[in-house]
C-alpha cells in the first residue's frame, strides 16, 4: 500500500508535536514519489515506512532544531521509534477495533493507537513489554495469531495529519489525549487483543475451536 507525498509543512508540523508535546522521539522515513518509494527499489515490501536512506535508527531525534533540518530538505513520512518511549502491539485492523470496543465497554480507554495503510491497528503501550507479551502468547498458545510487539530497533509509521484526497495515510483510531499523557501497560491490552484474534470469524473454525478448547 503506497503512502501518498504531503506537504513538507504538515509533515514537519506533526514530527514536532510527537518530539516536542509527546516526548516521542522521530525519524525521517522514506517517502513516495511518482508512485515510488523514495528508495527507489521496485520491490521495496514497506514503501515509505523505513527510515530514509542513510538515516540510522539511533539518530532518532527529540530536538526541534534536528527535526525542522530533517523536514525542510525532504517531504520525509513521520516515522516513531520504539521500545524507547512506548512499545506497540500490532493487530490486524478488525481484531483491533473489536478489542477496543470491548474495553471500552469494560470502561477502558486503550491510548493511543494508529490504523495504517495496510489495514492494520498500533497500540501504543509503555515500553518494556516484550516480556509480557511473549509469557501472555505462550500462556495463550497464541503463537499462532496474528498480534506482533514493536520494542527497541523498530520504527512505525505516524499520522502526519487528517486524510488526504490523493491516497491512504496512516491516521488516529484514538487519538493521543490533549492532556493525559499516561500510556497503558500492555498487559492491560494484550489479554483482549489476543481473545479478539482467538474469536475472529475471519479465521477457520477449526483454527477457533483449537484455541477455544
Ligand atoms: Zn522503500
Amino acid at each position: 500500500m503506497l503512502v501518498r507525498r504531503r506537504t513538507k509543512a504538515a509533515l514537519q508540523a506533526a514530527a514536532l508535536f510527537y518530539a516536542t508535546d509527546r516526548g516521542w522521539p522521530v525519524l525521517p522515513g522514506a517517502y513516495v514519489d511518482q508512485d515510488r518509494c523514495s528508495c527507489r527499489s521496485l520491490r521495496c515490501p514497506e514503501p515509505g515506512a523505513h527510515p530514509a536512506d542513510a538515516v540510522d535508527l539511533a539518530a532518532a531525534s527529540r530536538s526541534s532544531q534536528v527535526i525542522r533540518t530533517w523536514w525542510s530538505r525532504r517531504p520525509y513520512s513521520v516515522l516513531l521509534a520504539t521500545g524507547l518511549e512506548f512499545d506497540v502491539l500490532d493487530a490486524p485492523a478488525h481484531v483491533g477495533y473489536a478489542a477496543i470496543h470491548e474495553l471500552n465497554h469494560l470502561g477502558f480507554t486503550p491510548g493511543p493507537v494508529v490504523h495504517l495503510p495496510s489495514d492494520r491497528l498500533l497500540f501504543l503501550v509503555r515500553p518494556g513489554a516484550r516480556d509480557v507479551y511473549w509469557y501472555t502468547i505462550d500462556h495463550n498458545d497464541a503463537a499462532h495469531l496474528d498480534v506482533r510487539h514493536h520494542g527497541i530497533g523498530h520504527v512505525v509509521l505516524a499520522p502526519s495529519g487528517p486524510c488526504g484526497a490523493d491516497g491512504p495515510e496512516p491516521r488516529w483510531a484514538v487519538p493521543p489525549d490533549p492532556v493525559d499523557r499516561r500510556l497503558p501497560e500492555a498487559v492491560e491490552l494484550l489479554g483482549t487483543l489476543v481473545r479478539s484474534c482467538q474469536q475472529d470469524p475471519a479465521r477457520p473454525p477449526h483454527a477457533r475451536e483449537e484455541v477455544s478448547g
